[in-house]
């Protein structure tokens, strides 16, 4: 099985940032946003391959022509928050008023359900499980939140969570690429970092594979900013240069599909249930 998932944000969207982190100094920015979603959706079209796109409120708001694209397209699309927050900065109730910002902003533009979620920088943990009572309150089915880093076991395949209230949300969370005896999320960063032929390999040898992008993961172009150090720079622009040729070729090759398809193949009856 294999997923394809879309963080729909700009390339100021910089977690851990001090200038980047107030939506305030969002608006000065050259948007690379549009040109790269509309080059990722010409290859799915050509390949005839699913995503769900989990595009932040903020985005949605400015770009209106973001979600007019998606559904023009037919694309499956969920909520990545609304100010690209993570659960170090929101209590329950400041992560609730940005989730359902988030969510009515995209049912407004689209006329579709939001169902599926993504927590930014996948920062729920232990500490903080109250986010899935609120999430299953909102509606959301699907959450694509959590990896192996902030599991710490080997859950890389689909489960169900119970809430602390009791609600089931489904969690397909990312899968990890192994690389020289250490795991690393699929997608992103270390999609393009990682050569081809590994990446290959580890979709062709595992059962669940669920890759996660960027679309500045694809673009040359990506603006350097005095805002952000050299190495989060450097970070931002490693191997650009071959990541659209890649991305072509693992969607030439593979058979991707959107979230709530692949979650229609999964036997949740048999899905073990994850303790929080
Ligand atoms: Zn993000």
């Amino acid at each position: 099985m294999h997923i394809l998932t879309i963080d729909v944000e700009d390339w100021y969207h910089l977690i851990g940032n001090r200038y980047f982190s107030n939506p305030d100094n969002w608006y000065d920015n050259e948007s690379v946003l549009l040109k790269n979603l509309e080059r990722i959706i010409a290859l799915l079209e050509k390949y005839n391959r699913k995503a769900t796109f989990l595009v932040l409120g903020w985005i949605a708001e400015k770009y209106p022509s973001v979600i007019k694209l998606l559904v023009k397209n037919d694309f499956e699309i969920g909520s990545h928050s609304y100010l690209h927050r993570t659960t170090r900065f929101l209590n329950k109730k400041s992560f609730f008023a940005d989730t359902e910002k988030s969510i009515k902003i995209i049912e407004d533009q689209s006329g579709k359900k939001v169902e599926c979620y993504r927590m930014p920088a996948f920062s729920i943990d232990r500490t903080n499980k109250w986010v899935y009572d609120i999430l299953a309150d909102l509606g959301i089915k699907y959450d694509s939140s959590l990896t192996i880093a902030n599991r710490r076991n080997n859950y890389v395949y689909p489960y169900k969570i119970k809430t602390p209230n009791g609600s089931f949300i489904k969690e397909l969370p990312v899968s990890t690429f192994r690389y020289l005896w250490v795991n690393f999320n699929s997608g992103s960063g270390y999609f393009r970092m990682f050569p081809l032929k590994k990446i290959t390999q580890s979709l062709k040898n595992e059962n669940y594979n669920l890759l996660y992008f960027h679309p500045r993961d694809f673009d040359l172009q990506t603006p350097v900013s005095l805002k952000v150090s050299l190495l989060q720079n450097l970070k931002n622009r490693i191997g650009l240069k071959q990541s659209i040729n890649k991305f072509e070729s693992i969607l030439n090759n593979f058979e991707f599909t959107d979230i709530k398809e692949a979650s229609q193949k999964i036997d949740w009856i048999k899905a073990d249930t994850l303790k929080l």
